[in-house]
């Protein structure tokens, strides 16, 4: 009896690894499949190699976690391919340096006060690190409605109600022109504010402490909702939210 009947050849398993991974890259999900965590094609995890001390984290949950508001194509390709690029342009900026040896946040300080085209660079890349580590826990799958205990009270003070903060949140994040960031915010002295930044900037360079974060470049949301950047802000905020990480990044 020939065993070929009993095992694929290595043909045809090449094949079948090669469909499943077109499946995955497409970010197809059938119906029955829909909602089961997997891991998307780009994560550190399946390519195993690190391209200098700054790592690109994993996700905190599947990609398709976040659906509808944040579908598994848009999440993979987002941290897989565009936060990927920030991680290796930063270790490849620091290669060689004494930069390599100084963590993530001092790296973005000290380029933020270097005006040469180097140090532009360098923060560019670097912030948007630190940006996408942020946003990714600003998320969660069982995020939105609202905070709870000291963040409620410190928001409600700050702000009159939760419902005016949001509003103004969704304001400010969709009314910042082109790409760039929507935050929460805690500024010396305890008082709770948000602030839109452009492109790369963050509040850690404006001497304000990030509670939670939306990132609202065209890439985090143009293959689920186009152009309308202001159904993703409110949706964001209503579904994903992640209050329990806002909460712990409150000062006491
Ligand atoms: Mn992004």
């Amino acid at each position: 009896m020939s065993h070929s009947l009993a095992h694929p050849s290595p043909d045809r398993r090449r094949l079948l690894t090669g469909a499943a991974a077109l499946v995955a890259a497409a970010g197809l999900s059938s119906s029955a499949s829909a909602r089961e965590p997997r891991r998307g094609p780009f994560t550190s995890q399946d390519n195993g190699e690190r391209s200098g001390p700054i790592t690109l984290m994993d996700l905190p949950y599947p990609d398709n976690a976040l659906e509808p508001v944040v579908s598994a194509a848009t999440l993979s390709f987002h941290h897989g391919k565009h936060h990927k690029a920030y991680v290796d342009n930063t270790n490849a900026a620091i290669k060689g340096t004494d930069r390599e040896a100084q963590p993530l946040e001092e790296i973005v300080k000290l380029a933020a006060a270097g005006s040469d085209e180097k140090s532009r660079k360098l923060f560019n890349n670097a912030a948007q690190v630190w940006n996408h580590d942020f946003y990714w826990k600003s998320m969660s799958a069982d995020g939105g409605g609202k905070p709870k205990g000291d963040l409620l009270a410190a928001i409600e003070r700050d702000f009159g109600s939760f419902e005016k903060f949001a509003e103004e949140f969704a304001k400010t994040a969709t009314g910042q022109f082109a790409s760039g960031w929507g935050w929460l915010v805690q500024e010396d002295g305890g008082k709770l504010a948000v602030m839109a930044t452009s492109n790369a900037d963050l509040p850690l360079v404006h001497g304000k402490r990030a509670l939670l974060t939306v990132d609202v470049w065209e890439h985090a949301y143009y293959l689920d909702h186009q152009n309308r950047r202001a159904d993703y802000v409110r949706e964001w905020i209503d579904k994903l939210a992640n209050w329990r990480f806002a909460a712990a990044n409150l000062a006491g």
